[in-house]
């Protein structure tokens, strides 16, 4: 069983394709984000730390 992984800026389920993962500049928290996210250049808020990145 895999927990579905959620988009870090508008919360939706991640699609396989097109999403993107990295870890927190900061603290390196992983940080996940959607296909859409990523195409509107999104910003994300880490959920651990806190900081905010493009
Ligand atoms: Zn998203
Ligand atoms: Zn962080």
């Amino acid at each position: 069983m895999t927990a579905r992984e959620r988009c870090t800026s508008c919360n939706a389920t991640l699609a396989e394709e097109g999403s993107t993962r990295f870890p927190c500049p900061s603290c390196a928290h992983q940080v996940s984000r959607c296909y859409r996210c990523r195409e509107q250049s999104i910003g994300y808020t880490c959920p651990k730390c806190g900081f905010q990145g493009p």
